[in-house]
């Protein structure tokens, strides 16, 4: 291999998607799940080196500069209050562009990125908020001393930048109504 063949070659590995740790993981069933995530963002580079064309790669950053949430991409938001209710549980505020609101349905989670000791962590939280509050949510998070993200949780104040993608799960419920998958199978 010439040394500008090496050299290219070192610069697509640089652009090379990293398979999550399973620290990573929050555990929860997110569809989707980070690996599904990993292994879409790997096809793409895949596609792109094949090609040997980096423009293939823009697509995944012009969605991460997106500032809505979305499930495939952590996207920033900036704390706009704390407030602690009980010796271990805090009230998190945060900014919605605009007076956008997240919209959730009943029981969806949204899922934290943090980095603690170097390690990178994903732990899913249920926004409290109602779901058509405008230009904000909020989250009510119990901190646990031995905690992973806990650690960092606890170090949040006004105006920090935190990452967050979702919504995932949720439960179908329309009022007064019994879902058929709900039913036990006779
Ligand atoms: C779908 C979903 C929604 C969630 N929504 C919320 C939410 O709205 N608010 C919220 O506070 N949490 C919520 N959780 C829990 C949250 O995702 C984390 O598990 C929690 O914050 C602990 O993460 P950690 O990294 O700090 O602790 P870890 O590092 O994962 O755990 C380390 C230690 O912390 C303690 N610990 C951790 N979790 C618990 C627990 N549940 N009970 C007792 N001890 C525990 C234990 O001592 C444990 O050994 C939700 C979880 C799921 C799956």
């Amino acid at each position: 291999m010439s040394d500008n063949e090496s050299a290219n070659e070192e610069d697509w590995l640089a652009l090379r998607p990293q398979e999550p740790s399973p620290s990573q993981c929050c555990g929860s069933g997110c569809k989707p799940c980070i690996y599904d995530v990993y292994e879409k963002e790997l096809a793409q580079w895949e596609r792109a080196k094949a090609m040997q064309d980096k423009s293939l790669l823009m697509g995944k950053k012009e969605q991460s500069n997106n500032s809505e949430l979305n499930p495939d991409t952590f996207t920033a938001f900036s704390v706009s209050s704390v407030e602690q209710l009980t010796e271990d549980t805090y009230q998190y505020k945060f900014e919605l562009p605009g007076n956008s609101s997240l919209h959730l349905s009943l029981g969806q989670h949204i899922v934290l990125r943090g980095v603690v000791n170097g390690l990178e962590v994903q732990r899913a939280y249920t926004p409290i908020s109602p779901r058509n509050a405008e230009g904000y949510f909020e989250v009510l998070i119990k901190c646990y001393e031995a905690g992973l993200m806990s650690q960092y949780i606890k170090t949040w104040k006004r105006g920090d930048v935190v990452f967050w993608r979702g919504p995932f799960g949720g439960f179908p419920y329309q009022p007064n109504k019994v879902s058929v998958r709900s039913l036990p199978k006779r």
